[in-house]
C-alpha cells in the first residue's frame, strides 16, 4: 500500500498520478508499473473461458447437425 509521508496518509495506487506522485503534494509516492498483482487475471478464469467455448463450441456443432440432418441428439 502507498504510503505519502508529507500528507501522513495511505493511498491506493489508482488514485495516484499517473507518473506515480501524490495527488495533494506531488511527492513521489509508488511506481505505478508495479501495481500488476491488482489487475492481473487469474489463470482459472481463463480456464473457465476455455470450458466455456468448448462447450459451446460443441452446442454449436449439435446445433449445425440437427440443421442438417432434421433430428435432434
Ligand atoms: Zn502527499
Amino acid at each position: 500500500m502507498p504510503w505519502c509521508e508529507t500528507c501522513n496518509r495511505f493511498y491506493n495506487p489508482r488514485s495516484l498520478a499517473p507518473d506515480g506522485t501524490c495527488t495533494t503534494c506531488g511527492r513521489f509516492i509508488a511506481d505505478p508499473a508495479d501495481d500488476t498483482d491488482d489487475t492481473k487475471i487469474p489463470w482459472h478464469f481463463w480456464v473457465l473461458v476455455a470450458a466455456l467455448v468448448l462447450y459451446l463450441g460443441w452446442r454449436l456443432v449439435e446445433v449445425v447437425i440437427w440443421l442438417i440432418t432434421g433430428d435432434w441428439p
